[in-house]
């Protein structure tokens, strides 16, 4: 009793920002997810921003490459995230309308990754991931946070898995959609992304240098999150 309220009176409890970055099928939005739930954070899918602006452009047959047309536009688009009465999750909106289940359409999803490389889009939505972040307790998970968008966050996490067991998840997580596609259709699929994500000139998918690496490829979901918690707990509990 005694050494608790001694551990009480010494131990303080700190807000941070996680940042999780890795490539496609990782897990990472499902373990950032359940992270955030378990502390009481918010979780910001920065994925779901980008998948909302390539929508707008997919609605409004908008070329992607044509930068002119691009800050134009920029000005009357909003992403946001709010919760979704419907569903209760705090869901992604595009210029007020809640968008979760069109951005995970295989139009945007083939396209994200291209619309992704353009320095004015990252630009536009590094700055509103920023502006999230601002105030600590958040988890976000994506390509370029520890490295771009949070290069101070107090835990960085960077998370791979063998391509097949990728390939795998990709492919049970799209059958729970409905969504049925040869293997090899989303092996070409997953490696494309990861290519153009890794090699692009605009802030390319890398691990920060001081990122922690979860290799997830015999992890079950639970142990992942289990994991980062852990890691969270360390800093977030700290002994004075
Ligand atoms: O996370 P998700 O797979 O939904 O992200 C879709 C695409 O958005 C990625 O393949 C990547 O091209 C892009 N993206 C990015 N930077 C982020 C998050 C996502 O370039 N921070």
């Amino acid at each position: 009793m005694y050494a608790i309220i001694l551990l009480a009176r010494f131990a303080y409890v700190k807000k941070i920002n996680i940042a999780i970055d890795g490539y496609a099928a990782c897990g990472k939005s499902t373990t950032a997810k359940k992270v955030a739930q378990e502390l009481n954070y918010l979780y910001i899918d920065s994925g779901a921003m980008y998948r909302a602006f390539t929508l707008y452009l997919l609605e409004n047959n908008i070329d992607y490459q044509n930068q002119q047309l691009l800050s134009q536009i920029i000005p009357h688009i909003q992403i946001s995230f709010a919760r979704n009465p419907q569903t209760g999750n705090y869901e992604v909106t595009l210029n007020d309308k809640f968008v979760e289940h069109q951005i995970r359409s295989l139009a945007v999803s083939e396209k994200v990754s291209k619309v992704s490389t353009i320095k004015e889009v990252r630009a536009f939505l590094v700055k509103q991931q920023q502006q999230l972040g601002w105030q600590k307790g958040v988890v976000m998970d994506g390509r370029d946070i520890g490295t771009v968008v949070f290069p101070d966050a107090e835990l960085k996490v960077f998370m791979d898995a063998e391509f097949d067991v990728r390939v795998e998840r990709r492919k049970q997580e799209l059958e729970a959609q409905g969504i049925y596609l040869e293997k090899a259709a989303i092996e070409s699929h997953l490696y494309e992304r990861d290519l153009l994500d890794t090699t692009r000139s605009e802030s390319p998918l890398r691990k920060a240098e001081d990122a922690r690496l979860l290799d997830t490829t015999h992890l079950a979901i639970e142990e992942q999150v289990q994991q980062v918690l852990d890691w969270a707990h360390e800093l977030i509990y700290c002994l004075e």
